[in-house]
């Protein structure tokens, strides 16, 4: 056992309407649960100060974003920036997601802006790091990983990398129903926390919190979460089902 708490983050990504939020959100703090890891929802942007309310509300689950601009303020059009999302509560933000590097051509260095914007206004980034297929066929996982940690994450300052959480979310996995198997997760999320170590220091490696993403479900989240260095999980599709997320929630402990 180690001392790091867990945690389940739900990604509902571009997903569900008010009503639907609502729902959701009224599902999981009506629950009688007890929950024995940190939770976390990132909402789409418009549904994120009623989210907050619920959240509130219920006094166990926080909120974070799924996205946020690289600089301060300014003339960037369509653009959030990280002190407006904590100016309304928001705690939490995903950098890095493997959606927004594909689609929208996100790059290590913008990445690694997003994360020092985001630090510097109190909000904690989810860095999100991981191989699509390719890569991984070829074997090639840890050093394209290692190039991902290196180019962005590693750009924080000793003072500043301990307010992130990382996410290790293989593309292949994510949304295809092909989870990585417990020994794959496992030696990625060690092969990451010793570059933290190298980079940085063992005792900030042991601190911090790398959660697993891709596929995971109530029926393999037992198993990944009893991995030694898995401390929980970034959820996509089971976040969006009030039952199967909590049952995900009942087995990070
Ligand atoms: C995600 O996109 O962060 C994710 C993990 O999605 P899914 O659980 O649907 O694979």
């Amino acid at each position: 056992m180690n001392r790091r708490k867990k945690i389940v983050a739900g990604n509902w990504k571009m997903n569900l309407n008010s009503q639907q939020v609502l729902k959701l959100m009224q599902a999981l703090n009506r629950s009688e649960q007890e929950f024995d890891c940190d939770v976390i929802v990132f909402p789409p942007f418009v549904y994120l100060v009623d989210v907050i309310d619920f959240a509130n509300g219920g006094g166990r689950i926080s909120v974070g974003a799924q996205n946020c601009a690289a600089t301060e303020n300014g003339a960037y059009t369509g653009e959030v920036s990280p002190a407006q999302l904590a100016d309304i509560g928001v705690e939490y933000v995903l950098i890095g997601h493997s959606e927004r590097r594909i689609y929208y051509n996100e790059n290590h260095s913008f990445i690694a802006d997003k994360l020092k914007c985001s630090l510097a206004n109190n909000l904690r980034p989810v860095f999100c790091c991981g191989e699509p297929q390719i890569v991984r066929e070829a074997g090639e996982q840890l050093t394209y990983v290692k190039q991902q940690l290196v180019e962005s994450l590693f750009t924080l300052k000793t003072e500043e990398i301990g307010q992130v959480i990382v996410a290790y979310e293989p593309v292949w996995a994510i949304g295809t129903g092909l989870n990585a198997s417990a020994e794959q997760a496992q030696e990625m999320h060690t092969f990451i926390r010793h570059q933290i170590a190298e980079h940085y220091s063992l005792a900030i490696a042991n601190e911090i919190q790398i959660l697993y993403g891709g596929s995971c479900k109530p029926g393999n989240a037992a198993e990944l979460f009893a991995c030694h260095d898995v401390d929980g999980g970034l959820i996509g599709g089971a976040s969006l089902i009030a039952e199967d997320f909590l049952n995900i929630i009942s087995l990070a402990h």
